[in-house]
């Protein structure tokens, strides 16, 4: 954070891994479950709204693959590519929780046998957390780097209920407090916008909530529509229609201005890993495209992260000063 953004109007995962690990890291993302209590259908519930039958991973092909295959092969290319030194292995696809505990000690353990990496990333969602997992995190967190990313998708019911998520905002809540009073792992969350009925004051009220959490990241994701989804069937009856680039990056912009300045962005729209899978909206295809148009919305409205985050900690408030020097020459540059 020192070092300001590396040129970006928003607080980075890469200048947060960097600040951790003091060098780059890559993540690997693996797949090692293919279930979840939504699918399974406990309690009722159902899968949720916009999940395909990958359950979000980000290679379908690995769900067949050992995780030791997955972990050398993808290792591989993401080194030779970008030169890599150092990993993360994320467990992405489906509950990862959700599954017996002697199972998770293997894989960890597994991730841990290489030399290149640094630790790991789990995937889950807030109501699959047992005492039993956080207790097996905080073991694993002496010996290495630790980090869950929680569903949380939404502070709002209704968003939650229409996204069939299967869980309440209090929960997520609930859950967050409970992984940071039990453990010491770093924390992160996934955010959707882009869900019926939403308004830019859902988005300042989204990011006040998250300010307040003991969090370090989110990953922000706008609602698209994938083939064999039942979003697909909602969008192909007329009953939702994906959010426009336009409103989502005006909505992304009010985030991004209200969200405290510690907490890292991974990235500022959904990323579909499967183009022929992906129904609307076209521009979720355009990954840099996308990205990058967001960015010059931001420097071109001349607006950064924390800009309308307001705090009485002088700490902080002098912190964000510092930031707001070096952002205003980036945030106006062309
Ligand atoms: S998004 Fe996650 S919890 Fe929901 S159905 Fe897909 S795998 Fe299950």
């Amino acid at each position: 954070m020192e070092k300001g953004w590396r040129g970006l109007p928003y607080n980075t995962i890469a200048e947060h891994y960097s600040n951790l690990f003091g060098e780059k890291v890559y993540k690997i993302p693996v797949s090692v479950v293919d279930d979840c209590p939504n699918r399974r259908g406990l309690k009722g519930m159902q899968t949720c709204v916009f999940c395909d039958v990958w359950g979000s991973a980000a290679r379908s092909e690995s769900l067949s693959m050992e995780l030791r295959t997955q972990i050398e092969k993808y290792h591989q290319h993401i080194q030779k590519k970008f030169k890599a030194k150092s990993f993360l292995i994320y467990f992405q696809a489906y509950t990862n929780t959700f599954t017996k505990l002697s199972g998770l000690r293997q894989n960890f353990e597994t991730a841990l046998s290489y030399d290149f990496v640094k630790g790991f990333v789990v995937g889950t969602r807030p109501d699959c957390l047992s005492k039993g997992v956080m207790d097996l995190w905080q073991e694993f967190h002496h010996r290495s780097f630790v980090a869950v990313e929680l569903g949380v998708q939404s502070f709002f019911d209704d968003q939650l209920e229409f996204m069939r998520r299967g869980h309440r905002a209090q929960e997520s809540i609930a859950a967050i407090n409970k992984i940071a009073d039990n453990t010491d792992i770093d924390i992160g969350i996934h955010l959707i916008f882009g869900n019926p009925g939403e308004t830019d004051e859902h988005i300042i009220r989204t990011a006040e909530i998250v300010n307040r959490l003991p969090i370090t990241n989110v990953k922000l994701h706008n609602l698209h529509v994938l083939k064999n989804t039942p979003l697909e069937e909602l969008y192909n009856q007329g009953a939702f229609s994906p959010i426009d680039r336009e409103t989502y990056t005006h909505r992304a912009k009010l985030f991004v201005q209200h969200l405290a300045p510690h907490i890292a962005l991974h990235r500022l729209a959904a990323l579909a890993p499967r183009w022929d899978e992906l129904v609307a909206p076209s521009w979720t295809a355009d990954k840099m495209g996308t990205h990058q148009y967001i960015i010059d919305f931001l420097r071109s409205h001349r607006a950064y992260q924390s800009q309308h985050f307001k705090t009485e900690d002088p700490n902080i408030q002098t912190f964000i000063e510092r930031l707001r020097e070096k952002s205003l020459p980036l945030a106006s540059a062309p």
